[in-house]
């Protein structure tokens, strides 16, 4: 699963007019699951697929992150790591997200 990531590493475009949404779109989009297409009109939903996969590096951060802060570094080092890993993962979810016509069931 994770190697295929690589390949599937575009933004989404809307399943109904076919356009392709902004990375700016999609971000602020996902936060819903219920989407409007800019373009057509159409509503648009996550796939539960990548629902999944943005549910999963979602939580990354906290995992990557737990081990620096056991470790004892310290604070401003912490910190700084903390938002370097959260923009990472915010500027990468967008890429994960995939439309669909129909709301799926999440599991
Ligand atoms: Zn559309």
């Amino acid at each position: 699963m994770i190697c295929k990531w690589g390949e599937e590493m575009s933004l989404p475009a809307c399943q109904h007019c076919h356009s392709k949404w902004t990375w700016r779109e999609v971000f602020f989009k996902t936060l819903r699951r219920k989407m409007k297409c800019n373009y057509c009109g159409a509503v648009q939903y996550v796939d539960s697929k990548s629902m999944k996969r943005v549910s999963f590096i979602s939580v990354l951060p906290v995992f990557i992150w737990l081990p620096l802060f056991l470790l004892r570094t310290s604070l401003v080092w912490n910190i700084v790591v903390l938002f370097v890993i959260l923009t990472v993962v915010m500027m990468f979810i967008p890429y994960q997200v995939r439309l669909s016509n129909k709301e799926e069931p999440l599991w």
